[in-house]
């Protein structure tokens, strides 16, 4: 079954690797992007004649329309950047295609992370009767299934949630972002927020913060900053009482993006510079290192994971871990990309695969913990990202009492 894959940056590289691993689902491939050069050097590097390459500026419904009509896919995996979304949804409507990405809609003009965009296409894509499927990275992606698959298999009721997210790599630069720099930037300096007893509390950028400690990893300073499955999640799993993401940061990385917003340059509103309309944090993205550059000396692991709090089947207490870490290293072996993309990509392709092999193939808008977490599970386990449980550990979370 042929799909077409929009974006070939970090996480597209890996997209495009892990389909070229399963021919026997993904028979033909179509990488995708503005730049034909960056999808003929993927297309080289992976060597494999059913990859073939093509030209598309996604921001333009109808030069998406174009390629669809080119290639007639079955699906498009959308790995360019959250603003492409409703284009690609839209072109997807009129050509008959099914839908999966790895990030919410955002509009370029205000960093905002709500997938009412999205949901309203609800109807359009069940009368249509396609489907699309809504952030399936890592987190979101692996971290809604993770929550899902706990909900299955082990909770009654799940009581509070928190995602934590660390990267404890280093890739000696002084400063850079592990994945599209302006959309990276544009999430961290937002007001945080965490959901308690059925509202949504607001914080200040990275207000909270706590040590957690991270398996194979120890300990590491992490903050609380808003993501977006967190919206699906309560939604889906209404006996939440508290959900909150965290994610680590080191001080060196902090202070230099203290330094970059206090002289601007993570504005993301328009400045003339002599004569010419510029964004300062799409400058800024231009001469910061390329996260997809990152990958050679980039030593250490990520780990990401769920840690949940609730009844268990038989209504007792119950805590409860669940993550996955991967090293910089092996995915740069087998990829040319670091973790933080390998984790994202390797989840894309087989929320995919799920859907072509018609074990997630529900017509309609679905955030991936509405499908069945056991096979989507086994296939990332199976793709290079093995992920590990835990009964009754210290959760720590409860420290920060919020
Ligand atoms: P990169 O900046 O490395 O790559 C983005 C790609 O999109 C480039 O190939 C670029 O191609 C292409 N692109 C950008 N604009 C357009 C356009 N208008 N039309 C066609 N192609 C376009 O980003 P990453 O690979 O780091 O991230 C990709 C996505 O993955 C982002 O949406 C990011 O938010 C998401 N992500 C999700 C994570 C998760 O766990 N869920 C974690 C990390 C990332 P070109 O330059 O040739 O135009």
């Amino acid at each position: 079954m042929k799909v077409v894959i929009i974006g070939v940056g970090g996480v597209g590289t890996v997209v495009a690797h892990k389909c070229a691993q399963h021919p026997e689902v993904f028979s033909e491939i179509v990488l995708a992007s503005r730049t034909l050069s960056k999808c003929e050097a993927v297309a080289k590097a992976i060597g494999k004649p059913n990859v073939s390459c093509d030209t598309v500026d996604a921001d333009d419904v109808e030069q998406v329309v174009a390629l669809f009509e080119r290639h007639k896919p079955k699906m498009v995996i959308n790995v360019a950047l959250p603003y492409q979304d409703l284009t690609i949804m839209d072109a997807c409507l009129r050509c008959g295609v099914n839908y999966l990405d790895t990030a919410n809609y955002e509009p370029r003009d205000e960093a905002h992370f709500e997938y009412s965009w999205q949901w309203a296409y609800r109807e359009r894509f069940e009368k249509a009767g396609l489907t699309a499927i809504l952030g399936c990275g890592f987190d979101p992606g692996v971290s809604g299934v993770f929550t899902a698959y706990a909900a299955k298999h082990h909770f009654s009721e799940m009581h509070t949630l928190d995602i934590v997210d660390c990267n404890a790599g280093n890739h000696g630069k002084a400063f850079a972002t592990n994945f599209n720099p302006e959309i990276n930037i544009r999430e961290i300096t937002q007001r945080g927020r965490y959901y308690k007893d059925g509202k949504w509390i607001s914080t200040e950028p990275l207000e909270y913060h706590m040590p957690l400690t991270y398996p194979n990893i120890g300990e590491r300073e992490s903050y609380i900053l808003y993501h977006e499955e967190l919206e699906s999640l309560v939604l889906n799993y209404p006996s939440i009482r508290r959900a909150r993401f965290w994610m680590t940061f080191g001080q060196e990385y902090l202070t230099h993006l203290r330094v970059i917003q206090n002289i601007g340059m993570a504005r993301i509103d328009e400045v003339d510079y002599k004569g010419v309309k510029i964004v300062p944090l799409q400058f800024l993205k231009a001469v910061l290192p390329d996260p997809q550059d990152l990958g050679q000396n980039y030593h250490g692991e990520t780990s990401i994971g769920c840690r949940i709090a609730g009844l268990d089947k038989e209504g007792k207490p119950l805590t409860y871990y669940i993550y996955n870490n991967c090293s910089h290293e092996e995915a740069f072996r087998e990829t040319g990309m670091q973790a933080v993309s390998y984790t994202t990509g390797v989840p894309a392709m087989c929320g995919a695969m799920m859907f072509l092999t018609g074990k997630w193939a529900t017509p309609g808008v679905h955030n991936v913990e509405e499908f069945d977490p056991d096979p989507f599970l086994a296939a990332v386990a199976a793709n290079g990202l093995p992920w590990h449980e835990v009964m009754q550990p210290d959760l720590e979370v409860d420290r920060l009492d919020l």
